[in-house]
């Protein structure tokens, strides 16, 4: 596994997003490998790590006053071997192969663990959407759809949401693939709005789904929600839906930030009031504080993980928390930490989590709430049938609650009780390595 890591950076230098999603997965696989030697015979790492394709293109637009922009596409199609290849689009300046590469490796995995059957890929641009406004926006996704339409379809690659692609970006890029195609393929996107072949429960997938998983965590250790007090970071989707269902659990959320500073509300977030500035008016986690009055201050520029707290959902972005951050929680008793966003916890601070006995939930298994639900959304797709909002979050629980149970026990069964990083990386590796070695060499 060295050599395949050292073969990894020195082939692709300049990739360190996707040499450290990888080296987290490679670290725990000992295990498996040891029990199951045919797994390095079929060289089932080297295929593992090696996407099936990648596409980057150029996505020319024009801005409001009519200057001409270019800017940057890609989709990384990883792995396909149990099912069309299933994964957000991310429109954010950071946007680059690397943190593709790594979005769509780890997508492979989560996408595995959800025992639904999707493949993994991921994509985007590093297109800024902050600041635009939606004619530009809607110009800049159709240029991106006329480039990428020809590369999906809904038993071939089926994209959703991630940074910067919300609803808004989403109907438009629908929109453009209808048009170029002819075709109303409600299946070739998940995400969509509920009029138009979205599905209910959709939108609060991720972060309810990363509270459920947390929730399981804790009742392994004989705790509950309620009552506990929880930090969140970010302000997007995935932030104000796990603030949300961890209220409903009667937890105290104290914090949302985003990339200027952070919030920290001494009543508990008012959730209607963040929904009304993040999702209506697209402002600032600062103008929640100055409305909110005087329980709510704004720290600019500072660290949420100052804040203590019993739970910690990282929910905004990858390498969020860092060795100094997981001292200062542990320090203030932090019990666990459950990711919401994709690798926001580096590797020095899972490894101190662990070590410290705080409960850790990778995001490979704790955020697999959203594409579960993508893939809900295809089978309400494919039916031509629409459920209930009951309907999916029962689906949702039943997920949420038997993924963790399997990744527990996976782990136990591999000797690392407890670690739910050594168990999400084995039981995905596993469901998707059999399937790649079933069908052959592929
Ligand atoms: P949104 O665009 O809705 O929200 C992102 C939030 O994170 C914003 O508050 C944003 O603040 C903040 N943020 C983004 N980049 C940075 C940065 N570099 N530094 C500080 N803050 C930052 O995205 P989502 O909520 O959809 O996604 C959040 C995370 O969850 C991502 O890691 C994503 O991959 C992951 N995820 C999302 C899923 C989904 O269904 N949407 C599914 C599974 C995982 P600002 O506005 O200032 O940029």
């Amino acid at each position: 596994m060295e050599r395949l890591y050292a073969h990894l950076q020195a082939r692709d230098p300049g990739e360190p997003e996707f040499h450290q999603a990888v080296g987290e997965v490679l670290e725990t696989l000992g295990p498996v490998l040891a029990a199951r030697p045919e797994l390095i015979d079929a060289a089932m790492l080297e295929r593992l790590t090696e996407p099936d394709r990648q596409l980057m293109f150029r996505v020319p637009w024009q801005d409001d006053s009519g200057r001409v922009r270019v800017n940057r596409g890609f989709r990384v199609e990883f792995n396909g071997a149990l099912g069309p290849y299933k994964g957000g689009l991310r429109f954010h300046p950071s946007v680059s192969l690397s943190v593709v590469k790594f979005l769509g490796f780890e997508q492979v995995f989560k996408n595995a663990l959800t025992g639904l059957n999707l493949g993994g890929g991921k994509g985007g641009s590093d297109f800024d959407p902050h600041g635009r406004s939606d004619a530009e926006v809607m110009r800049f996704a159709q240029s991106f759809m006329t480039e990428l339409y020809r590369h999906l379809g809904e038993h071939t690659d089926v994209p959703a949401g991630d940074i910067g692609v919300g609803g808004r970006e989403l109907g438009y890029l629908f929109g453009q693939y209808r048009r170029i195609t002819g075709r109303w393929e409600a299946g070739v996107l998940t995400g969509k709005g509920l009029g138009w072949g979205g599905s209910p429960g959709r939108v609060e997938a991720t972060g309810y789904g990363n509270v459920l998983f947390a929730r399981e965590m804790l009742l392994r250790r004989g705790e509950d929600l309620e009552g506990l007090q929880v930090v969140v970071s970010g302000s997007g989707n995935v932030a104000i839906h796990s603030v949300e269902k961890a209220q409903a659990f009667g937890a105290n959320v104290l914090t949302v930030s985003d990339s200027s500073g952070y919030v920290v509300d001494d009543k508990g977030i008012d959730l209607a009031l963040l929904k009304q500035v993040k999702e209506v008016e697209r402002g600032r986690v600062s103008d929640y504080a100055e409305r909110r009055g005087s329980s709510a201050r704004f720290v600019p520029g500072g660290s949420v993980w100052d804040v203590p707290a019993d739970l910690a959902l990282p929910s905004a972005t990858q390498n969020e928390l860092d060795a100094g951050a997981a001292h200062v929680l542990i320090r203030n008793g932090v019990r666990a930490v459950s990711e919401g966003a994709n690798m926001p916890v580096t590797p020095d601070a899972v490894r101190l989590f662990q070590e410290a006995g705080v409960s850790f939930g990778p995001g490979k298994a704790a955020n697999a709430g959203g594409v579960a639900v993508s893939g809900l959304e295809m089978r309400q797709n494919a039916g031509r049938e629409l459920w209930t909002f009951e309907r999916v979050e029962q689906e949702l629980t039943r997920i949420m609650t038997e993924l963790h149970a399997n990744v527990a026990e996976t782990a136990d069964r591999y000797g690392a009780p407890g670690d739910y990083v050594t168990g999400a990386n084995i039981a995905g590796f596993e469901r998707v390595a059999d399937a790649v070695l079933a069908q052959g060499l592929v």
